[in-house]
């Protein structure tokens, strides 16, 4: 980052939230989680990746991944969404951006998700194209509280940090 200028730097903020039902497997940020219930989605529904894709996306000004991959498109059914993820960062670095961080914060009740967390930040920072310490992951329940809390459902949240190169 020579010549770096604060006013090419660009914030994202991305948010997603899937539904939790039996008979889906539960995948968060590529890590596939044994739990009897699985996230509800046109792809393999993984919340964290969606919520950083986004967050990535809202940093470059570039829509959302429902823009980029529409759920209606039997191209991403069932769709690996790390790789979604990773067209997602070479679409940004096509834009002239670069990929500085990212955190993120996943909201669920059950199961413990902190055993997979430097798991999941190596799978973000792979498809990212970044180094995992610029990857940030955490959980959080909800006390029970909100749908979250009542394991109808999960919700992430990230932000990212870009870098206009040109
Ligand atoms: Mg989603």
């Amino acid at each position: 980052m020579a010549d770096f200028n604060p006013a090419d730097l660009r914030i994202g903020l991305g948010t997603d939230i899937h539904e939790l039902v039996g008979g889906r497997p539960l995948i968060i940020g590529g890590v596939e989680i044994p739990h009897f219930r699985g996230l509800l989605g046109h792809s393999d529904a993984d919340v964290l990746a969606h919520a950083v894709a986004d967050a990535v996306l809202s940093a470059a000004r570039l829509g959302d991944i429902g823009k980029l991959f529409p759920d209606s498109d039997p191209a991403y059914k069932g769709a690996d969404s790390l790789k979604l993820l990773s067209i997602v960062a070479e679409r940004v670095r096509a834009e002239g951006f670069e990929i500085i961080d990212v955190d993120a914060v996943i909201t669920a009740q059950q199961p413990k998700l902190s055993p997979h967390r430097q798991q999941m930040r190596e799978n973000l920072a792979e498809a990212l194209g970044i180094s995992v310490d610029n990857v940030g992951v955490k959980a959080t329940t909800s006390e029970r509280l909100g749908f979250e809390g009542r394991e109808e459902g999960m919700t992430a949240q990230a932000v990212a940090l870009l870098h206009r190169c040109r």
